[in-house]
């Protein structure tokens, strides 16, 4: 039983015991943050705030060491099997470590007559980075053919027509860990085996840090870039990490500039507590939690639930469905739901979805979930809902 665990850590978070009868279901945007989180950035700014490599002082010296040590840190997070040899970049998050792989590294390390796979269906931080890196390729002459990430109807990768994508001049694809619509496990085990062993994989593990166990010596991926402000981190902070294999290695152009200290404190603060906690168990907790409001979705005739668990291809495997659970209602615009429900509390999210070309094409409510949701948040939830449900 996870409950009292659960209670345990929810109570730590600031935020929701101060606002009782809130409801926050939008931590695929972004998460709360735990006390010790606060606690870490306001030690560093109140004991020793100092610039990083420049100074013959204490506070300078010791906030070098700790980049090195949250660097450290981040590999560890990962599993990283051989940490002596990867590099953890800090960026802003995501969008911002995407970018940086697509221009300080792709752009360099791709040939004429190069492909490359980029699943447009996915948030468009992993997809216009990539666009965007091949058509400044193409202005200097050097021509790379972008091949679509193919899906299946349960919005899963096609993992039995990506094979046929793969040519031997196939560099790079960039995937999703976890879709932030659908919520599914995008099963990056059976892309690795699609691709084959060359091939460099780039991971958005922006809703899979934090939330699951993220290993990249079991997901034998080449980079991964993720957001600390969606795991319990500070917003503005996020990592890069590359493998250095299969040519991944790269230095990131900085000849100058101030790294977010307080950011980076704050994803220590924040990676520890995560570990602390159990990333195993809060991976759970969200899929129980997730699994239990579909349940309660699937039966109220009203809504129409998006992803996974429908209409699965004959061989694929069910994936597994992480704390995002995506509906519509038949009759009420997303975004009247979006307010009703923030009328009775509930903090959703209800547009588009930030999805680049082949997203859905109308919009949706997002409920997502992370360990301080409560079951009886949910019950809650579903109670509204039912409340709307006019019937067939
Ligand atoms: N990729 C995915 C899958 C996401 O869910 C998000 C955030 N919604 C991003 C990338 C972008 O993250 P950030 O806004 O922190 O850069």
């Amino acid at each position: 039983d996870l409950r009292p665990w659960q209670a345990g850590l929810r109570e730590q978070f600031p935020i929701l015991t101060r606002h009782p009868g809130h409801s926050y279901l939008d931590s695929a945007a972004t998460s709360q943050k735990p006390q010790a989180v606060l606690d870490a950035v306001n030690d560093y700014l109140t004991s020793g705030n100092a610039n990083a490599g420049r100074g013959t002082y204490p506070w300078a010296n010791r906030t070098t060491a700790l980049i090195e040590q949250v660097r450290h840190r981040v590999r560890e997070f990962l599993a990283d099997p051989e940490p002596d040899r990867s590099g953890v970049h800090f960026v802003g998050g995501t969008t911002d470590g995407l970018r940086l792989i697509a221009r300080d590294w792709l752009v360099h390390h791709l040939r004429d007559g190069d492909e490359i796979i980029v699943p447009f269906a996915d948030h468009s931080a992993n997809a216009l980075p990539w666009q965007e890196a091949v058509d400044l390729l193409g202005r200097q002459g050097v021509r790379v053919t972008v091949r679509a990430m193919p899906y299946d109807p349960a919005h899963d990768y096609d993992h039995r027509a990506l094979p046929e994508l793969v040519t031997e001049r196939t560099r790079f694809i960039a995937t999703t860990h976890v879709h932030h619509v659908y919520g599914g496990d995008m099963n990056i085990g059976r892309i690795r085996a699609a691709v084959g062993p060359d091939v460099v994989i780039c991971l958005d593990a922006a809703q899979s840090v934090g939330h699951l166990p993220v290993s990249v010596a079991d997901l034998d991926v080449d980079f991964v870039a993720f957001s600390g402000h969606k795991a319990m981190a500070l917003p503005g902070i996020g990592a890069v990490w590359a493998a250095n294999r299969r040519g991944a290695a790269f230095v990131p152009a900085g000849w100058a500039g101030t790294p977010n200290t307080s950011g980076i404190v704050s994803l220590h603060a924040a990676l520890d507590w995560l570990q602390a906690a159990g990333v195993a168990d809060v991976a759970r907790w969200t899929v129980a939690l997730g699994a239990r409001l579909t349940d309660g979705l699937s039966r109220l005739s009203a809504y129409e639930i998006l992803g996974c668990q429908r209409s699965l291809a004959a061989d694929s495997p069910v994936q597994q469905r992480h704390g995002i659970v995506t509906f519509r209602h038949r009759d009420i615009g997303s975004n009247d739901l979006g307010f009703i429900l923030a009328a009775e509390g509930f903090m959703v999210r209800a547009d588009g979805h930030c999805q680049a070309g082949g997203g859905e094409k109308t919009t949706s409510v997002r409920a997502s979930l992370h360990v301080y949701n409560t079951v009886e948040e949910v019950d809650r939830l579903l109670e509204v809902l039912a409340g709307l449900d006019t019937g067939a």
